[in-house]
């Protein structure tokens, strides 16, 4: 029987064992992928408070060190679902525990067109706040025409030098005040009816082919944000937990609606989505499932 079971190994789930270890409670982490969660694909990370510029990999190490030296015990098996009385069911076997933190994050939705994996953080990428300074003076495209998409692809062009919006539909499906905001933007570029159909270059992306209504066209640019929406990773708890409308989990700071199980990170229903606010959620589920275990 484990104190506690986090599930994800992500920057919430390490951030929650660090603080678990250190308090002394015996922790098990369960990782379906790749430890270090989805920050692990960028090669470069320049918002994480302390660190100028670090590669979310060696970031990733770090923390995982460290949670290992404090005896974290980390095993690489995907949760397929958790019973009544805490136990947590794998693919490869059964753990029960007092609590439980939820920490599985999110992914990006992608367009699933060849050598995409490839090219995640060497040009892709899905985040202007963490990337956009990368392409300072450069061109670049952003797909998808909804909120997150259109306020990107503005950020994108007051340091940009030419941002080519690729939408799929006739129109964009975001709300009027930024469809405004686009006319006096002179360096963008809307292609509708459009979807990108191939990823170009060798080790960074160089161009994208998109294919439009009067036929295919290659756009050189050196980065692509992708804004096309997030999937949480919270199918297996879908009748445990009470989703939001987005299948995100909702919670009151971290607690959910099921008592000793708690939730951090990507996953949690909320406004951002950062490495900062990950860990920031980790904390306190953490400090939270340490108070539940001690009264
Ligand atoms: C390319 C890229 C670049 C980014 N750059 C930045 C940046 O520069 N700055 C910034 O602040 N943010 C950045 N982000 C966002 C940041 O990575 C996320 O906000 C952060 O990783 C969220 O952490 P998390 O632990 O909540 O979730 P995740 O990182 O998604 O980790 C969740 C983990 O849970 C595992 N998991 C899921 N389901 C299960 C299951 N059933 N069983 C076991 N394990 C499971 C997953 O495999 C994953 O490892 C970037 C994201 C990407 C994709």
């Amino acid at each position: 029987m484990y104190d506690v079971i986090i599930i994800g190994g992500g920057p919430a789930g390490l951030t929650s064992a660090l603080y678990l270890l250190r308090a002394d409670k015996n922790v098990l982490i369960l990782e379906k992928e790749n430890i270090g969660g989805q920050i692990t694909s960028s090669s470069k990370v320049a918002n994480y408070p302390g660190f100028g510029e670090i590669s979310g990999m060696e970031l990733m190490n770090n923390l995982y060190n460290q949670v290992v030296n404090l005896g974290g015990e980390v095993v690489l098996e995907e949760a397929l679902e958790i019973d009544d009385d805490n136990t947590v069911i794998t693919d490869c076997g059964k753990y029960k525990a007092k609590a439980i933190i939820l920490a599985v994050g999110s992914k990006n939705k992608v367009l699933g067109i060849e050598r995409e994996d490839e090219f995640v953080g060497r040009g892709i990428s899905f985040c202007v706040s963490c990337d956009g300074a990368f392409y300072q003076g450069k061109t670049v495209a952003v797909v998808g025409g909804g909120n997150s998409a259109i306020s990107e692809a503005l950020s994108l062009a007051d340091i940009c030098s030419k941002v080519y919006i690729i939408q799929k539909d006739d129109n964009l499906t975001c709300e009027e005040v930024l469809k405004e905001k686009l006319k006096v933007k002179d360096n963008i570029e809307i292609f509708y009816n459009s979807e990108v159909v191939s990823y170009l270059g060798d080790n960074d992306i160089k161009g994208i082919v998109v294919k439009t209504i009067d036929g295919e066209i290659k756009l050189d640019v050196e980065g692509i944000f992708l804004a096309i929406g997030l999937v949480p990773s919270t199918s297996f708890i879908a009748d445990l937990l009470t989703l939001d409308k987005n299948n995100y989990i909702l919670s009151d700071d971290t607690l959910t609606d099921k008592t000793g199980i708690f939730v951090a990170g990507d996953c949690r229903s909320k406004k951002y989505r950062q490495l900062t606010t990950a860990v920031s959620d980790g904390t306190v589920a953490a400090l939270n499932a340490i108070n539940y275990l001690n009264n």
